[in-house]
């Protein structure tokens, strides 16, 4: 057992142009933790005068400021003293993530690392040659062009609580790189992970008001969004507010990046070794208790192959620990919230309503009288019509669907308006990856699953708009101007 007793330390200001400011209202949010079910925090939500204080405060320092006029090294060195900070962290990191959400220490040990690296890729490509910021090229006519990548603006980032720390990391590390300022708002059940990216931030050097923290809801990330001096709006939650966000920005032409839910598919080729498929395959149709955006919640299998599957897939997430997430041992811990404990409930019921087979789980463990948990459940005898097939559920429900042959594979797995991510297995990677190739979604692993925050990562369809991650995350942040010589 680690630290099961890990308090909370509940913030009181927000960070406003380099400077831990108190609010300006008195409205407050509380976090209930879902292993006990009481409240475990509770902090000041940010008003409509923060926000404006904030943006007035990222506008200054884009519009004037030195951030976005200082040297690619200058900037490089500030997001590795960031990194250094951030390393100085990973057990708080970790920690306030499972007090906060439940994840499983296990799991926050393995990701609070990531963050760090995230800053380090970014310095490295400014450091680097891989990446220009002016490339020239040669016209038709025989004249010279400059393509110039110039920083988008001032950015407000609004991210979701399943796994905050990275996913602000992407964003924040990519868009400074660029020469970006920042308003930030994390999700209402994890706003730690902002005051620890703002106090790394502070102590590497970044100029006052490039970073700026505005905790709070929906309502005040839809004030945020729409504020006439945003420039560009990274998102990270689900395809309804994504949506919504998309709506808001197109009105004014913000540029926006939405990185939005999944319902993934695994295709186990009939020649893949479904032993060796079980450690990675397994592990992530359900990560944090299924509440990772790419979990690979359909597995789809031979029709000859079904019984066998099913059998040693049963088996394997059967032995997942479930328990309490401070445990180094548990992998399996709560849902976040008692909202999500209830829709996943609800969608477990639908599934049985419209006729699959329920094989496992279905319902809270035995052992566990207390908490938001659900045991990892199984369906079979799924198709794409059921709602279970369809819709993002974010908990630990898995379906099994079959198939008769590589094209219906293909079918099964692009019948969805999701498009996020995938996996292959099969002993012939030639013949994985050409099934890879006929995927519609943004990232796909063969025989295994590889999220890797220096490779792009986003969305096909209802999955989302844009990169993270990579070059390709940078780009998001720059914009391409064309100059000419006569
Ligand atoms: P959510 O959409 O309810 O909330 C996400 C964030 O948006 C929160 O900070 C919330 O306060 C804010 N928000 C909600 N409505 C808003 C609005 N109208 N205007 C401005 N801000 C608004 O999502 P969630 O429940 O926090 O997170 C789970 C979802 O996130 C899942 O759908 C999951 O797939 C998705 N997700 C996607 C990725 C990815 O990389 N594609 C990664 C993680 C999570």
């Amino acid at each position: 057992m680690t630290d099961a007793t890990h308090v909370l330390k509940a913030p009181e200001t927000f960070f406003i142009d380099g400077a831990w400011v108190a609010p300006s209202g008195n409205k407050k949010i509380t976090v209930v933790s879902p292993v006990t079910e009481m409240p475990a925090m509770e902090y000041p939500e940010a008003a409509p005068a923060d926000v404006d204080r904030a943006v007035k405060a990222a506008r200054a320092a884009f519009d004037t400021g030195p951030w976005p006029r200082m040297t690619r090294a200058e900037r490089a060195l500030v997001l590795r003293r960031t990194a250094d900070e951030l390393d100085a962290r990973i057990e708080r990191i970790a920690q306030d993530w499972t007090a906060q959400m439940g994840a499983p220490i296990m799991i926050g040990r393995m990701l609070a690392p990531q963050s760090a690296q995230i800053f380090r890729f970014y310095a490295d490509l400014l450091d680097g040659e891989d990446f220009s910021f002016v490339d020239e090229r040669i016209r038709p006519d025989g004249g010279r062009t400059l393509i110039s990548r110039e920083p988008v603006g001032v950015c407000a980032t609004i991210t979701p609580w399943n796994a905050a720390m990275v996913l602000l990391s992407y964003k924040i590390a990519a868009g400074l790189a660029a020469g970006c300022t920042f308003v930030s708002k994390p999700s209402p059940e994890t706003p730690l992970e902002g005051y620890v990216l703002a106090e790394c931030l502070e102590l590497a050097g970044l100029p006052a008001g490039v970073f700026n923290l505005v905790p709070g809801g929906a309502e005040i990330g839809e004030y945020l969004v729409r504020h006439p001096d945003i420039d560009k709006v990274a998102f990270t939650g689900s395809t309804a507010a994504g949506k919504k966000i998309g709506a808001i920005c197109a009105e004014r032409m913000a540029r926006v990046t939405l990185e939005l839910g999944g319902k993934s598919a695994a295709i186990m080729l009939d020649d893949a070794d479904f032993v060796a498929a079980m450690p990675t395959l397994a592990a992530f149709s359900m990560p944090n208790s299924g509440q990772v955006c790419f979990a690979l919640t359909r597995i789809l299998v031979p029709e000859a192959r079904a019984e066998e599957f099913t059998k040693l897939f049963v088996e394997t997430v059967s032995r997942f620990k479930i328990g309490n997430p401070n445990d180094p041992e548990v992998f399996f811990g709560p849902l976040s919230k008692l909202a999500q404990h209830e829709k996943v409930q609800r969608y477990i019921e639908t599934g049985k309503a419209e006729g699959a087979t329920l094989v496992l789980g279905g319902g809270r463990p035995d052992h566990m009288d207390k908490g938001y948990f659900i045991a990892p459940t199984v369906f079979t005898d799924v198709t794409s019509d059921m709602t279970i097939a369809q819709e993002e559920i974010f908990g630990p429900v898995v379906s099994i669907m079959t198939y008769r042959d590589e094209d219906e594979a293909v079918e099964i797995a692009n019948a969805s308006s999701y498009g996020l991510s995938g996996a292959i297995y099969s002993a012939d990677t030639d013949r994985a990856f050409k099934v890879a190739q006929r995927i519609r979604t943004g990232n796909l692993t063969i025989n295994g699953n590889i999220v890797d925050p220096t490779m792009p990562i986003g969305g096909f369809k209802q999955s989302g708009w844009g990169r993270e991650g990579g070059i390709e995350g940078m780009n998001s942040y720059l914009e391409a101007k064309t100059i000419s010589f006569a």
